[in-house]
């Protein structure tokens, strides 16, 4: 079997990756691989009764299958060099951006029309974050919302269905090169193709390592972020959340100078447990429809960690500390703050009188067994700056869950067409280490598809 192009991956990258080609080309034979299930078969097994924690399926739901990791998140879409990827470092940062432009207006043509599009210029916010040591990042975010993001990918994998080969539950195993172009192999067939676009995701990122070190392209990789998920009552951040939807917050720390972040600001949303590779870590997400809503806002305070020679593995790093609280919580731990500070855990009693209700179930227990002094010190610190602008945040009630750790995929040397040394294979997405995000991972897709054409 042979195509122009074979793309691996069905994430955002893989999507709009394909998209652009067949929208551009329709004479243009694409398929594009896809280790998990086609959206509409997407479904984990946890159901909180029957089913209560991971069985280890063979492809997680959650992070692979048409719609790649984000499928079920929250659809925030931030329009922004300033996070989420270095994808301006390659192609320039008014192409950047005008590719985020462009995938944000397909995604209104495919069901995100009547979404609301927040933004930071202007506000007075970020004069109220430089008085208290906080410094606002600039973006305009999109909020489609968990279930208008569902709806843009039926419609856009409806699109795609007559004008692309999909090959679903088809992990790709081999990649070889050959004298026109390349062959992949999946499920012990081979496929040819003249181009072949990689978009694998954090889901990919041990695959990717491999066909890195098989290929010979180098990789460079040294950074995990780790930190909480912080809820509270959507009052106490109501007045940044109506405005800015999801701020997006630095500090720096007096102790260590480290830097915390706040990260993925979930108005009345639900925190909710992440799996990755059998390990159960922290996420969350909202809904755009207000009957969804809850009464809770939670974002995550993440503190970068940068490993120096002769460490390499950050990712490994980040797996213990995870593996750590799992082992303590049975999954995911729950901490008041009120709690943390006093050197206590919390526990079943403490819960119970709690004024803030959790959104999720997790164990009570004590994070300051499970993270590093010094990330956790940043974490106590940045709490207290924020409770300056958002007074009520460092509340004995406000809730702690523990850990969220945001893993990097290795970086992959590209040059700036997002190509490897070798001629006509692109890595695209999170699983080049370029993005971190839905709008740069869709964007790279783009620019990538744009090259070929
Ligand atoms: C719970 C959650 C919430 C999130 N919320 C947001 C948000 O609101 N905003 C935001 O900007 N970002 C968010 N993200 C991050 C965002 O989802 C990713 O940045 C984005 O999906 C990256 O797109 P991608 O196409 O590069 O990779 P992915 O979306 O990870 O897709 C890669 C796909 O490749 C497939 N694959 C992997 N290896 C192979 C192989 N060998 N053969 C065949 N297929 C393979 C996988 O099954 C997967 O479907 C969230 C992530 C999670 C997990």
């Amino acid at each position: 079997m042979k195509y122009d192009v074979v793309i691996i991956g069905a994430g955002p990258g893989g999507i709009f990756a394909a998209y652009e080609l067949v929208k551009e080309d329709k004479g243009l034979k694409v398929a594009v691989f896809e280790a998990g299930n086609e959206l509409s078969k997407r479904k984990c097994p946890i159901d909180g009764n029957k089913i209560k924690s991971c069985i280890g399926c063979k492809t997680c739901s959650i992070m692979s299958g048409f719609g790649g990791a984000g499928a079920f998140s929250d659809g925030k879409y931030n329009i922004t060099n300033d996070f989420g990827g270095t994808l301006y470092q390659y192609i320039g940062e008014k192409q950047a951006l005008d590719l985020m432009h462009y995938v944000d207006q397909i995604n209104m043509q495919f069901g995100g029309e009547g979404t609301k599009m927040y933004s930071t210029a202007g506000t007075k916010f970020k004069k109220l974050c430089l008085q208290h040591e906080l410094k606002l990042l600039d973006a305009s975010v999109r909020h489609l919302g968990t279930d208008k993001n569902y709806t843009v990918l039926e419609n856009l994998y409806n699109f795609l269905k007559d004008r692309v080969d999909f090959f679903f539950n088809t992990h790709v195993d081999h990649i070889r090169k050959t004298e026109n172009g390349y062959e992949v192999e999946a499920n012990g067939q081979v496929y040819s193709c003249d181009k072949c676009i990689i978009s694998v995701g954090r889901s990919g990122s041990k695959w990717m390592e491999r066909i890195c070190k098989e290929m010979k392209i180098p990789t460079t990789s040294n950074r995990v972020d780790i930190g909480v998920r912080v809820e509270l009552p959507a009052v106490i951040f109501s007045h940044l959340t109506d405005e800015l939807y999801e701020s997006k917050i630095v500090y720096q720390t007096k102790q260590f100078e480290d830097r915390v972040r706040t990260f993925c600001m979930n108005p009345y949303g639900e925190v909710v447990n992440e799996n990755t590779n059998g390990i159960i870590t922290v996420n969350g997400h909202s809904y755009e429809s207000a009957d969804k809503h809850t009464d809770n806002t939670n974002f995550a305070l993440l503190v970068a960690k940068h490993f120096s020679e002769p460490f390499k593995d950050s990712n490994g790093y980040g797996e213990s500390i995870a593996r750590l609280s799992n082992m303590l919580g049975g999954g995911v731990i729950v901490q008041r703050f009120g709690d943390l500070i006093r050197g206590r855990r919390s526990n079943h009693d403490r819960m119970a009188n709690c004024t803030t209700r959790p959104t999720l179930k997790a164990t009570p227990g004590d994070l300051s067994l499970v993270l590093p002094k010094r990330i956790l010190d940043g974490i106590i610190e940045m709490i207290y700056a924020l409770d300056k602008i958002a007074p009520g945040t460092a509340n004995d009630d406000t809730l702690l869950y523990g850990v969220e750790v945001k893993f990097y995929n290795m970086e992959v040397k590209l040059d700036e067409n997002l190509q490897t040394k070798h001629e006509g294979l692109y890595i695209i997405g999170d699983g080049s280490g370029v993005t971190h995000s839905l709008s740069h991972a869709s964007a790279s897709g783009v620019y990538v598809a744009r090259q070929i054409l």
